[in-house]
């Protein structure tokens, strides 16, 4: 069996208009701060796309990264959208292990932090063919050396289970576009590993209008909205992700919590402080219990002073334990009727097909590619 390994010494011509550039933190943070004011006056100009992949269950860096936005939002009156990402599962793997399992759980971690099923559409993109063919006119739009370039990519890549780079793990980015875009959402509440493919959501929004234009753009060029803790540290000092078993998933019991916060890695010094640049790991215990009890991360620090790793957590492990109980029981209540899960996929998925139909519509009219 031959494997297809995708390099970017291939070389190819990008088509018009400028590389989506990595744009710093600081920059985004701003950009953050204007919109929130936006929301707040016009709640009805955003339209919001988020989702997950369905490779395990939620944690603590979804709920501060991006879950509790997208309920701000919802409760604020903004249409909201939340994908599944079922087909992105098998960018880093060779099979989709228990994906029925994981999307059922995505979906009660989403229910138990307060996403509303009447308000806000949950879909998996595997049931929206129109939303996937839009990924082919997405695709010519960016170059390979581009694809190549995407620094979360790289990231990914190093941490893959798979001996060569598929073609859809350089693609992905690209596929997320057509995840935003089929619904022309313009908000887009994520974590910072997500910048760089909002970005490229951006670049190919604007090429594709360019290259297509009508005097109505035909796609928005949507906007990242970040959180307070943009990049929360998974108990071995590296980002939290799902997949890398450094996670506290909001549905571990109060004893798995504790076990896993025991185990997490500090350093050396006794006094703490906050200090991110510093001392990441320590900063986001800190961060995590001040987000937990929504306090200023120097006081929870001034208030653990020379009590060292051990009282930090303690300190998390009970702010977390506090903070998530009532998620914990709500998931619970919703796990008691697995018809009504289906129920909820089922009707967010037609409502989603229905909006993805009428976008790709649109996109085949200003291609010409209508015929009949
Ligand atoms: P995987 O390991 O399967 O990639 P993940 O934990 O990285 O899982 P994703 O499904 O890739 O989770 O990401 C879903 C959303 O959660 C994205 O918006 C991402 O930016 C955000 N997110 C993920 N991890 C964190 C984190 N540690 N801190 C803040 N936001 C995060
Ligand atoms: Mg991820």
């Amino acid at each position: 069996m031959t494997t297809t390994t995708v390099t970017t010494t291939v070389t190819a011509t990008a088509p018009a208009g400028p590389v989506a550039p990595a744009v710093p933190l600081a920059a985004e943070q701003q950009r953050t701060a204007e919109l929130e004011e936006l929301i707040r006056r016009q709640p009805g100009r955003f339209r919001v796309l988020t989702g997950d992949r369905p490779t395990g269950r939620l944690h603590l860096g979804h709920y501060f990264g991006t879950l509790l936005n997208r309920v701000r939002l919802q409760e604020l009156g903004v249409e909201t959208f939340v994908v599944i990402a079922d087909y992105q599962v098998i960018t880093d793997r060779d099979v989709a292990d228990r994906l029925g399992e994981h999307v059922e759980n995505l979906l009660l971690d989403y229910l138990a932090v307060g996403i509303d099923p009447a308000r806000s559409t949950v879909f998996t993109h595997s049931a929206i063919p129109a939303l996937n063919q839009l990924l082919l006119p997405f695709l010519s739009l960016v170059s390979v050396a581009e694809l190549g370039r995407n620094p979360t990519v790289k990231d990914e890549i190093a941490h893959s289970r798979q001996s060569s780079v598929s073609g859809l793990m350089y693609t992905y980015p690209v596929h997320q576009a057509a995840d935003i875009l089929f619904c022309k959402a313009n908000l887009v509440p994520v974590g910072q590993d997500q910048l760089p493919h909002v970005e490229v959501t951006r670049t190919i929004a604007r090429r594709f209008n360019d290259r297509y234009g009508t005097t109505t753009p035909v796609f928005p060029e949507p906007d990242a909205l970040l959180s307070a803790a943009p990049s929360l540290l998974g108990t071995d000092g590296g980002k939290m992700s799902k997949s890398r078993a450094n996670s506290v998933a909001l549905s571990a019991t109060a004893d798995e919590t504790a076990r896993l916060i025991r185990g997490a890695r500090t350093d050396v010094e006794r006094h703490i402080t906050y200090d991110p640049v510093g001392r990441p790991e320590v900063a986001s215990l800190v961060l995590l219990a001040a987000l937990c009890r929504e306090a200023d991360p120097h006081a929870i620090a001034a208030e653990i002073g020379d009590g060292g790793a051990a009282a930090l957590k303690r300190v998390v492990t009970e702010a977390v334990n506090e903070r998530l109980a009532p998620v914990r029981a709500r998931r619970a209540a919703f796990a008691q009727d697995k018809g009504e899960l289906r129920r909820i996929l089922r009707e967010g998925n037609e409502r989603a097909g229905a909006v993805a139909e009428v976008t790709l519509q649109e996109v085949r009219a200003v291609m010409g590619a209508v015929y009949v």
